[in-house]
């Protein structure tokens, strides 16, 4: 857990980790019962002779609150149920374990939301803010409950507004109850501070001395509302059916209604995306506020709108409109109602559309908003000095080494995880069958392109991983795209992680099913998710990875299998940097956990990384890789995979069977190289022992600078910079192959840290003393 921003209020109370030779404090993550390092936030445990030994009578709460053992075996500790931090050596307190707020996933530090709280709003001079929450009707709620001072004339409804835009912007985290409470009527502690459990109690006893408030459930309407109908009755009535009146819209300037079809193809264009979220949509519904819809969420909002009109949403106009109304309005003065293209708009019984003049943004590839602002990216990357790191050319054989201008480098920036490209044994079948079958099948597989080779490929890749059978295709990114695109449909719901690949989102937006991120690798939110949804959509497609390509980590797979067996989903697992890396024998995250390769519906896999080709296979039960075949169309609308690719993966499995200390040696490389970059301070973030390892820098420039030198030291890596990841995780990524020399890792490892601490000295400040814990 990171640690809360609002640190601030936290005390700071002793040193570090052994405080006297029987004493010991260590911050304990509160699931996986590790102890967690400087920085990081937890529980505090602690092990003093004056500590307390147990409670009266009650052996079973004493053993698991007094005789408290680390995941590694260490204790007994007490667990004092306060949640805390070392910074610089110094304990920090941040508050009760209890108190933390967990909706819908999501862990939020209650300070931290209040902090937001007392300062969203010009007319809240208290400070006496309240996070907490609770679970109503089956779901976990964020109420928040404030004093204010009382007047006559005050309208509230500003304020709530406010408090609800501030925290759903600041935390992601929409609020489903505002309470403003008579000043100094919130339950305290005798030196002043909030007892949030003593104001969750006054909540649900109704004993809170309330001057206003807005609670989203007794705002909702049934699931079943004729939303439309009953939005555009009130919408021409000029009424709004909420149980409160609205503030006039805070940022809405105009004093007329925008056009009541531009309105309706806004509401359709929302409730595509909102679904069950919008239940009720009115000209001022906020859709960060009121709908809590995320950033992506909204980004496909515009983008189909933007389909609709057939041009661009500005940037800066995008920045500034949240409600039904302002965004109907900037459609209005930006393509006028004659301008829509698309279905979503309602008939149009006016006859046709006036001409219009095009402009040459909309025709001229140079004038394209979007290559405009490409060519400014690269200009300000032009500007920092650093050449562009981007399309090197190579000169050869990419393994642990690779030729640039006709100098040798070694090559941390490719997943040749195995070293299969180049490889003698795969060449040698490439050319044979080139040989024997050409270059192309010139055909789609359906129609005349099926060759033995491709048979070969789809059951040898089934017998290895476990299932029935699989179907290669020409692509791993098109792979995903048109076999998620095509198994789900519009009564269909897409879970997949937040962080998963570009390739999985792009099938999930072709599918035209509902699609939601997850937290990164949180099977309990995903159950929470399924237990709250599941039985609204027909069927459910669970996606996650094998292994996370940009930070390395993986998910706890049997956890996923048992979430979505229980919800009666369907489990896809992409392994494009799982197969050939993880498990004893290469055969990836199945193998590594031990689970029945049939416990997983979907199991997709990238030719190009361990099996030294290109392309895409789905391998899984025989009634659907059938069903793909005749009908997914970038199977059946593509040609069949080429015959040198396909000899190229076959010879690969075959090298993989005979060879799997390729496996051990691929992973006791990566081990090599986490454990030597930790032990130099290096944030290599979550990577957990697989072949794809971080250095985080946090900073672009740095980043940008860092792969830089390290190029000029005879290292190529790439960086990888925003918008590709946050400021905050931007990083050079290192690609480990078992062809790599302990020699080169460690020169490798060496050379960052030098570097960076020219680059950047006061990032070592703090890193240092996590390396220290971790040898
Ligand atoms: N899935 C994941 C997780 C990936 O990282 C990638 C990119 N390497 C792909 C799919 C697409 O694979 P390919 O590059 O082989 O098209």
């Amino acid at each position: 857990m990171p640690v809360p921003a609002n640190a601030a209020d936290s005390r700071a109370l002793v040193g570090c980790g052994q405080t006297s030779p029987n004493e010991r404090v260590e911050i304990v993550d509160t699931e996986t019962l590790s102890v967690l390092p400087e920085d990081q936030i937890g529980e505090i445990w602690i092990q003093s002779p004056s500590a307390g030994t147990g409670y009266w009578e009650k052996p079973e709460i004493t053993e698991k609150t007094f005789n408290a053992m680390t995941a590694d075996g260490q204790g007994p500790f007490l667990r004092t149920g306060d949640l805390g931090f070392f910074e610089d050596g110094q304990l920090f307190v941040a508050g009760r374990v209890k108190d933390l707020i967990i909706v819908r996933g999501v862990n939020r530090y209650p300070q931290d939301i209040e902090q937001t709280v007392e300062e969203c709003h010009e007319s809240i001079q208290s400070s006496a803010a309240a996070a907490f929450s609770d679970d109503i009707d089956g779901r976990e709620r964020l109420i928040i409950a404030l004093e204010v001072q009382r007047s006559l004339e005050e309208d509230w409804e500003p304020v709530i507004q406010a408090i609800r835009k501030s925290v759903t912007q600041v935390h992601e985290l929409p609020p489903d109850a505002v309470i403003l409470v008579r000043s100094g009527s919130l339950p305290k502690t005798s030196s002043g501070k909030i007892q949030r459990h003593a104001c969750l109690q006054g909540f649900k006893d109704d004993t809170l001395r309330v001057i206003a408030k807005w609670v989203s459930w007794e705002d909702d309407l049934p699931q079943t509302a004729p939303m439309i109908a009953a939005s555009t009755v009130e919408q021409l009535s000029g009424k709004s059916s909420k149980a409160y009146a609205r503030p006039t819209a805070v940022t809405t300037k105009k004093t007329r209604d925008p056009d009541v079809d531009m309105v309706e193809i806004v509401k359709r264009a929302v409730k595509a995306v909102a679904q069950e979220r919008a239940k009720l949509l009115d000209l001022d519904t906020n859709i960060v506020v009121d709908l809590g819809l995320d950033s992506l969420e909204r980004l496909q909002i515009a983008h189909s709108l933007e389909n609709a009109f057939g041009g661009r949403i500005p940037e800066e106009t995008l920045q500034e409109i949240e409600t039904i109304r302002e965004i109907a309005e900037a459609l209005e003065s930006l393509f006028g109602k004659e301008r829509l293209i698309s279905d979503l708009a309602p008939n149009n019984e006016d006859g046709p559309a006036s001409p219009r003049t095009i402009a040459p943004d909309e025709y001229l590839f140079d004038q394209l908003p979007e290559y405009r602002r490409l060519k400014q990216t690269m200009m300000q990357f032009d500007m920092t000095g650093v050449p562009n790191p981007y399309f090197s050319v190579h000169q050869g054989l990419t393994r642990d080494t690779t030729t640039i201008d006709g100098k040798e480098y070694i090559s941390f920036a490719s997943y040749n995880y195995l070293g299969m490209s180049g490889d003698p044994d795969v060449s040698q079948s490439v050319i044979d069958a080139v040989s024997k079958y050409g270059t192309s099948v010139s055909a789609s597989r359906l129609v005349s392109g099926e060759k033995d080779l491709h048979r070969q490929l789809e059951q040898g890749l089934a017998d290895w991983i476990g299932v029935d059978d699989s179907i290669v295709l020409v692509g791993g990114h098109s792979t995903n795209e048109t076999i998620i695109g095509h198994i789900v449909d519009t009564p269909d719901l897409i879970l997949h992680d937040a962080l998963s690949h570009n390739s999985i989102v792009q099938g999930a937006m072709l599918s035209g099913a509902r699609r939601r991120p997850f937290p990164h690798n949180d099977w309990e939110a995903l159950d929470a998710a399924l237990t709250e949804q599941r039985t609204n959509y027909r069927r459910v497609l669970v996606i996650i990875e094998g292994v996370y390509s940009m930070d390395g980590d993986y998910p706890n797979l049997p956890k996923f299998i048992e979430v979505v067996k229980k919800h009666k989903c369907w489990l896809m697992v992409d392994e494009a940097h799982s197969i050939g890396t993880m498990g004893a024998t290469g055969r990836g995250i199945g193998e590594h956990f031990g689970v029945n390769p049939t416990d997983v519906d979907i199991w997709m896999g990238t030719l190009s990384k361990s099996f030294g080709s290109c392309g895409g296979y789905i391998a899984g039960k025989k009634s659907l890789i059938e069903y793909l075949k005749y009908t997914t169309p970038g199977f059946v609308f593509s040609v069949g995979l080429s015959p040198p690719n396909t000899a190229a993966a076959i010879a690969s499995l075959e090298v993989l069977k005979r060879h799997p200390e390729r496996v051990t040696r691929l992973k006791e490389a990566s081990r090599l190289f986490l454990t030597e970059a930790k032990k130099h301070g290096l944030n290599t973030g979550n990577s957990g022992d697989t072949a794809v390892v971080p250095v985080i820098t946090g900073n672009s420039l740095h980043a940008l600078q860092l792969s830089r030198r390290m190029f000029e030291s005879g290292i190529n890596v790439q960086p990888i910079l925003y918008p590709a990841v946050e400021e905050s995780a931007t990083r050079l990524r290192f690609f480990i192959n078992s062809t790599h020399t302990n020699q080169q890792i460690l020169f490798a490892v060496d050379k960052v840290a030098q570097h960076l601490r020219k680059i950047a000295p006061e990032y070592f400040k703090n890193s240092n003393k996590v390396a220290e814990k971790v040898t």
